[in-house]
């Protein structure tokens, strides 16, 4: 069977089968946002990993190597903070093409360090060769937390409130621009109508090229013990709340109409091509944080006010559904970024 035929997770999954060994010492392995290695009876160590190649994930005639560099330590980061880690030290791999200036990658450090830096990350190694064919990222992220508070993908449970931080559907939305030239917002405006607001459009743009990963946020929902289960948002609403389905064999249901999302969406939202419910529910690599919190954990959770919209709630079964704003439900199907089912169409 071709690796198309079965999708990214399929393959991901059978990976998984292949090579399922047990270890006392690992918690978590394949399947979350990070693994989780117990190093004491109350610490433990995560570890994640993400590829970012030219052409599949970045464009380099809009995105500036400092913004990669930003953008290649966020999508790290994000995984730890979506176990409610602590992120602590990180390895590049970088595979450059030859024709790549020192100063290009000298920016790209710049970028990644100025994100590390923020939260208090040491870049430890890493590995470098020559590309033929694109620049090629690998960056390992590693992070710390309490044993006892990690949050996984599978603790969900009928009836248990699913919320997001943040906003969602900028950075699809922001993508968009870039690629249809509008990004400077009406520097270079072909056939598209120019954007009317530049700082929304700045915004968007913004939140594509460098995403904030929310480490403080996902410490306080681990520390508060009130979440049941967490994820970041990298494929989108729909797909990333499936993972947390999946994993924690539930159906959940979304309210459209409490679903997020920014005033710069809202105000740019006739220059796009697709409703704006669409960006809220499938745009990817917003890197907000998806949690579900028990019923019974409500009160202290609101108490507490981590910001965090309500969406949704999670229901026995397998079904995800949505309720539109006419108030009527419907099947939704995930509609995130799978590399296999992409190659395939
Ligand atoms: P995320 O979007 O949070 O980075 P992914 O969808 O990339 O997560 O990966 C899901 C899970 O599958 C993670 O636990 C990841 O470590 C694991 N995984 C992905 N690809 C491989 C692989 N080639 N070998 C082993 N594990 C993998
Ligand atoms: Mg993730």
């Amino acid at each position: 069977m071709k690796i198309a035929d079965i999708g990214e997770f399929g393959l991901i999954d059978r990976i998984r089968r292949t090579s399922r060994r047990k270890d006392r010492s690992l918690l978590v392995g394949i399947g979350d946002d990070a693994a989780v290695v117990r190093l004491s009876a109350s610490r433990s160590m995560l570890v994640t990993t993400d590829l970012l190649l030219e052409d599949v994930h970045f464009d380099l005639s809009y995105t500036d190597y400092r913004s990669l560099g930003w953008k290649s330590a966020a999508v790290n980061i994000s995984d730890i903070a979506a176990m409610g880690g602590t992120p602590r030290y990180c390895l590049t791999a970088l595979g450059i093409p030859k024709g790549v200036e020192e100063q290009e990658i000298v920016d790209f450090y710049r970028g990644f360090t100025m994100l590390m830096g923020r939260e208090g990350m040491v870049l430890i190694g890493g590995d470098t060769c020559a590309s033929r064919s694109g620049l090629f990222i690998s960056v390992t992220a590693i992070g710390e937390a309490r044993a006892s508070q990690v949050l996984t993908r599978s603790g969900a449970r009928p009836g248990d409130a699913v919320f997001v931080t943040g906003t969602l559907g900028d950075a699809a939305a922001g993508l968009e621009l870039l690629q249809s030239r509008n990004a400077a917002c009406g520097m270079r405006n072909e056939k598209r109508k120019v954007p009317k607001s530049k700082t929304a459009c700045a915004q968007l743009v913004n939140k594509h090229l460098r995403p904030v990963p929310r480490v403080k946020e996902g410490r306080a929902i681990a520390l508060s013990g009130c979440a049941s289960a967490m994820i970041d948002v990298s494929d989108g609403l729909s797909s990333d709340l499936a993972h947390i389905c999946t994993q924690s064999g539930v159906g959940a249901e979304l309210d459209g109409r409490a679903i997020p999302v920014s005033a710069s969406l809202k105000r740019l939202s006739h220059d796009l091509s697709r409703p704006l419910l669409e960006y809220g529910l499938h745009g990817g690599e917003d890197y907000e944080l998806l949690f579900t919190v028990p019923e019974n954990r409500l009160k202290k959770f609101f108490a507490l006010e981590i910001p965090a919209s309500r969406v949704g709630t999670i229901r026995a079964g397998k079904k995800l559904l949505l309720t539109d704003s006419a108030g009527s439900t419907r099947e939704l199907h995930p509609r995130g970024y799978d590399h296999f089912a992409n190659a395939r169409k």
